[in-house]
């Protein structure tokens, strides 16, 4: 179950975290392009290995674990300490495919929340202060995460997501966020969204901002 952990400074006798590494694609100081957050400071962590497959993915290099080098906790939060992100996004790839307990706990170490970008089709893991669920049709979300979920990201390519979308909407609490987002490749999905979020108001876009701005 996600709980957010009062903020710690690392101490020698509760640090055994610091030694667990995961295979990481890349991790990286930005601004968060996409979704409530947008616009904000954010260290990004992108962890290797993805059994969903959507055809349309843009990070394909990820989805294979074994192309990516195993980082340690401390490694990251050494890099993460570099910069001023407002919070860090694990995302990937898939990121709950590991068990991401050791990793959130070392960033709630170091002061800061930790968000989570996932299509929700592996279990739940770690400490998690914002639970982004973007579904999947090619690996379906399990039942657990809907009650944690804060913000519901809905890639639409045709008029089928948007029923599709609801139909997750219906399943989270109900102060989630919901958002759908255009398929950056399918321009014809962006007057589709654009004309359902004006007919139903509960609904706002999220815009890959970072992409409009050319940065990672
Ligand atoms: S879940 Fe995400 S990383 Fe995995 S294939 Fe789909 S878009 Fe790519």
């Amino acid at each position: 179950m996600p709980i957010t952990q009062s903020k710690t400074l690392i101490s020698e006798q509760n640090a055994s975290f610091l030694d667990t590494s995961y295979p990481i694609m890349e991790h990286f100081h930005t601004i968060q392009g996409e979704g409530v957050h947008t616009g904000q400071s954010a260290y990004f962590v992108r962890t290797g290995g993805c059994d969903v497959k959507c055809w349309w993915c843009d990070v394909k290099d990820s989805w294979d674990e074994d192309k990516h080098p195993k980082i340690a906790v401390a490694d990251i939060l050494a890099s993460i300490q570099k910069f001023k992100p407002a919070f860090v996004v694990i995302t990937g790839g898939e990121p709950l495919l590991h068990d991401l307990t050791d990793l959130t706990r070392g960033i709630h170490s170091i002061g800061l929340r930790v968000h989570i970008e996932t299509s929700g089709s592996s279990p739940l893991s770690g400490e998690l202060d914002w639970i982004t669920l973007s579904p999947k049709r090619f690996k379906k979300p399990l039942l657990e995460i809907y009650p944690y979920v804060d913000e519901l990201k809905v890639v639409v390519l045709t008029k089928k997501d948007l029923q599709w979308a609801e139909e997750h909407a219906a399943l989270c609490p109900e102060n989630t966020r919901l958002l759908l987002q255009h398929e950056w490749d399918t321009p014809k999905s962006m007057p589709l969204i654009v004309e359902y979020v004006k007919e139903n108001p509960h609904w706002g876009i999220s815009l890959q901002t970072h992409k409009f701005l050319q940065i990672p």
